[in-house]
């Protein structure tokens, strides 16, 4: 096992300045020496064999106007996906009551556009306040947010907002071109800003 995977207190601190050298040793280790540090890492701070479930909805799929080279839902690829509406709250209580009754304890909603319109905040904040009162943890995807709206959206009972990075900086117009990496920043401050839980990452 490489030095780096061996150092289970390191691995466990959140950090920002890992090497391209630190991020190759760990590319390039055994599967099994990473599922060995991985589980210690996990076992610094959580009970070892609990599972924390969520469950995703896609409260309104394709037609999207951004262009993420790796997503079937963007308008601007021909993946035979047919655009639907947002879903009404109905529609979206009756599947979070099937995912609570199947055991899932947080209810992930996502839309497939670019931003959050103002016309749509209400039908949202409403889905997340009905969630938010089964008991579950609350979570959205909703692309780029404005000024106000995650505070909004906190209010209304949101716990966590997801919002990948993609890529690096240095390739982010090679994967998308119809936003930057500066955008995404942007909004994960907001989300940030309002006390809402980030859920972020690479895709
Ligand atoms: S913003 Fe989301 S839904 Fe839209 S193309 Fe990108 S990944 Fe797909």
């Amino acid at each position: 096992m490489t030095s780096l995977l061996s150092d289970i207190d390191l691995l466990a601190q959140p950090r920002t300045d890992w090497t391209r050298e630190q991020a190759g040793d760990i590319y390039r280790a055994p599967f099994n020496d990473l599922m060995f540090a991985a589980q210690s890492v996990h076992r610094k701070g959580h009970s070892a064999n609990h599972v924390q479930t969520s469950q995703l909805l896609s409260i309104k799929t394709g037609g999207c106007a951004e262009d993420c080279g790796y997503c079937n839902q963007s308008a601007h690829f021909d993946t035979g996906l047919e655009a639907s509406k947002l879903m009404p709250l109905d529609d979206v209580m009756s599947a979070a009551r099937k995912a609570k009754d199947g055991g899932a304890t947080r209810f992930c909603m996502g839309a497939a556009w670019r931003e959050l319109k103002p016309r749509d905040e209400e039908k949202i904040c409403d889905m997340i306040t009905g969630v938010k009162s089964l008991g579950m943890e609350t979570c959205v995807t909703l692309g780029m947010l404005s000024d106000g709206q995650a505070e909004r959206l906190r209010s209304a009972g949101l716990d966590y907002y997801n919002h990948n990075l993609d890529t690096a900086p240095e390739d982010y117009g090679r994967v998308i071109s119809t936003r930057t990496y500066q955008d995404r920043l942007d909004t994960l401050a907001r989300v940030r800003g309002a006390g809402i839980h980030v859920c972020t990452g690479g895709i």
